[in-house]
């Protein structure tokens, strides 16, 4: 790009390449950046270039959705820069980032931040040994190396990844051992009417669940993994019920599929992906001091913002799950909203063009969040999941200090809950919920 741009959008994902393809739409001179190899973000990532699909392959429709938003990207005047990972951006809009070439740097007059979100586990012993992984890195391995987690795979947590998780390992000719689902039958019932606000995913998802059944995994709802052990060179994964609020439940009966107790289920395996939710990222908009609530259905801590996508900061726009999660679909709907914001604040349309172009997208939007806020408010973190950490459950995937440190404020919440101890139950849910990011149980995915 001879100029500097005037949009800089962080993040390729389907909100990144949304507000970029709206904004160039405009004639703003707009740039995307992200540090992955191409466009396409966590959902529509593909695979390294070297690597080519089988004559008779079918990779589903995550990577034709993604193939065809890479090649309206091209075909756009958008400037894009992968590879390079932004560490930094001042409040002047200077833009700071690393890739192959060493160090770049770019200003701009306005930013769209499409992060994403990173992923939540909720630790518990045994979280840390070698074959346990989070259910989104499964997603990762699934889609851009084409690999299995492992041979037998037990695939546990909260949310939709669960089902399409085990799904790709069965398609890619692995095992399921277990399905071990937080949630309860009534739990996915209650979210059907949210649902249908998109039959088609909500059809994708029940031919999800007919390939599980037809593959004969067994379904644990309402349970939780209690532990992970290593034993003769494979993973024992215990089952425990939980209760309503997710709290381990040894005497309860949960609700075990084919032929469990529900009861202490064990499972072995030679891998473990396990995931209890996402968390926006919002390192720039916090960079960029734009003012954030907490709201728990959403995932966190995410930016104060508009109906339009302002932030707070003036000239900062935020869209797609680090500003909300609420799914691929809404993503790329929200980023176009965002970019199209950006570029009537830049003066590059007038308000009566922004509200034609952005009416239709806003219905679309809105069914499209209807449908990923029930799925997020299924994996809202509920306070009874921290009761199964143990005082030496390791909370920090860092070792160390970081997690010395971390053992030692766990172990004060935990053996002493009710006297006044350094932490508080609000102090508790951040260790896993806050805005701290090292506190989440990040997995290893965006390094
Ligand atoms: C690991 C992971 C796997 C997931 N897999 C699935 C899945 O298989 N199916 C599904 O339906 N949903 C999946 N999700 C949820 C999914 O992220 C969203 O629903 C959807 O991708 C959101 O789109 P987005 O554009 O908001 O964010 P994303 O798709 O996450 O895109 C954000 C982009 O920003 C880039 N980025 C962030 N920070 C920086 C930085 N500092 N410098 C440079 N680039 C940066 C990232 O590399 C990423 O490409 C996954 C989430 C995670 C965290």
């Amino acid at each position: 790009m001879s100029a500097d741009p005037e949009i800089v959008v962080i993040g390729a994902g389907p909100a990144g390449v949304g507000a970029a393809l709206a904004a160039a739409d405009t004639g703003a001179r707009t740039l995307i950046v992200d540090e992955a190899p191409t466009s396409g973000g966590q959902v529509y990532r593909t695979m390294p270039a070297e690597f080519r699909l089988k004559p008779n392959a079918s990779p589903g429709p995550d990577y034709a959705i993604g193939e065809a938003q890479r090649k309206r990207l091209l075909a756009s005047p958008v400037q894009t820069a992968f590879g390079r990972r932004i560490w930094n951006v001042s409040s002047d809009f200077r833009i700071d980032a690393i890739g192959p070439a060493g160090l770049e740097s770019w200003r701009s007059q306005a930013l769209v931040v499409a992060a994403g979100a990173t992923e939540k586990v909720v630790p518990f012993p045994g979280w840390t040994l070698p074959g346990v992984i989070g259910l989104a890195a499964a997603t990762i391995l699934l889609k851009s190396q084409q690999m299995l987690p492992g041979e037998r795979t037990v695939v546990a947590g909260c949310g939709p990844l669960l089902a399409a998780v085990a799904v790709a390992i069965i398609k890619g000719g692995g095992k399921v051992a277990a399905i071990i689902d937080l949630s309860g039958p009534l739990d996915w019932l209650k979210v059907l009417p949210r649902m249908t606000s998109r039959r088609d995913l909500l059809g994708r998802g029940l031919g999800w669940l007919q390939t599980i059944r037809r593959a004969g995994v067994p379904i644990l709802f309402r349970h939780m993994v209690k532990e992970v052990r290593q034993s003769n060179g494979f993973l024992e994964v215990e089952a425990w019920p939980v209760d309503r609020d997710r709290r381990p439940h040894p005497g309860g009966r949960g609700l075990a599929g084919r032929g469990h107790a529900g009861q202490g289920s064990n499972f072995r395996a030679d891998c473990v992906t396990v995931g209890h939710g996402l968390v926006p990222a919002t390192e720039v908009t916090r960079l960029l001091r734009a003012d954030h609530e907490f709201r728990a259905e959403a995932g966190g801590w995410i930016a104060v913002r508009d109906a339009d996508f302002r932030s707070t900061r003036e000239r900062v726009y935020v869209a797609g799950d680090g500003a909300g999660i609420s799914g691929a679909a809404a993503a790329f709907l929200q980023g176009r909203i965002a970019g199209l914001t950006a570029a009537l604040d830049l003066g590059k349309l007038d308000r009566a063009a922004h509200a034609r172009a952005t009416a239709l997208i806003r219905r679309r939007a809105c069914k499209a969040e209807r449908f990923g806020r029930a799925m997020a408010g299924m994996m809202t973190l509920r306070p009874g999941q921290l009761a199964a950490m143990t005082p030496d459950t390791i909370t920090s995937s860092r070792r160390g200090l970081a997690a010395a440190w971390d053992r030692v404020r766990v172990a004060s919440v935990v053996r002493s809950p009710r006297r006044s101890s350094p932490l508080g139950s609000a102090d508790a849910k951040r260790l896993v919920s806050g805005p701290p990011e090292h506190r989440s149980g990040r997995s290893p995915l965006r390094r």
